[in-house]
């Protein structure tokens, strides 16, 4: 693992706690999705529960990254896992307080997608490599390098707290359309629970 990748010390039990729970994830369009989220003063144990059950939660939909807003909480905290594939070991990362020192100018194109606009891709331009800073478990602050797929991951999740979803980078009509199709199967899914309880 390089060095510049901080994972959680072993031992520190954070991954498949059993007291751990997968909370519900928020769909486009909602209004928590677009505030922008206060920072966080205390690291303690309610807190690092929360970033517990936002590892467990972006397992489990699965995807490699998720903020705090997208679990209703509108706190600037993310969490990203981007090792791929099985043979990969796991890399978890939580952030909290995340902040952009630098970036380069140099950019990247990747194609994104997002556990609150589900079935959605489309191709993002960013910064290819970023520093960011941010408190760890312990409160104790961090830097991290980061480009290729955990460069993108973090900026799009750093964009949550702002209030800042990737379709906001697309064109209006793009835009309009992804919002359109996502309110269509909000309703869909409404109407799907609704008759499961009736
Ligand atoms: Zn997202």
């Amino acid at each position: 693992m390089p060095p510049q990748m901080t994972p959680l010390e072993p031992g520190r039990g954070l991954l498949y706690m059993p007291d751990m729970a997968i909370r519900p994830i928020l769909l486009h369009p909602d209004p928590r999705l677009k505030k922008v989220c206060d920072p966080v003063d205390t690291v303690d144990t309610g807190l690092r529960s929360l970033i517990d059950d936002m590892f467990e939660t972006m397992y489990d939909a699965p995807g490699i990254g998720l903020a705090a807003p997208q679990v209703g909480i509108l706190s600037r905290i993310l969490v990203m896992d981007c090792a791929k594939g099985e043979e990969e070991e796991p890399a978890p990362i939580a952030m909290i307080n995340p902040q952009v020192l630098w970036a380069s100018d140099e950019l990247n194109v990747h194609e994104e997608g997002c556990l609150s606009i589900p079935e959605e891709f489309n191709d993002v331009e960013r910064p290819s490599q970023v520093k960011v800073s941010y408190l760890d478990l312990d409160g104790v602050l961090q830097s991290l390098d980061c480009d290729g797929l955990l460069a993108t991951c973090v900026q799009h999740e750093i964009d949550h707290l702002d209030g800042k979803l990737f379709i906001d980078y697309l064109g209006p009509m793009k835009r309009q359309m992804i919002t359109g199709r996502m309110k269509k199967r909000k309703k869909e899914k409404a109407r799907t629970a609704q008759s499961r309880t009736a």
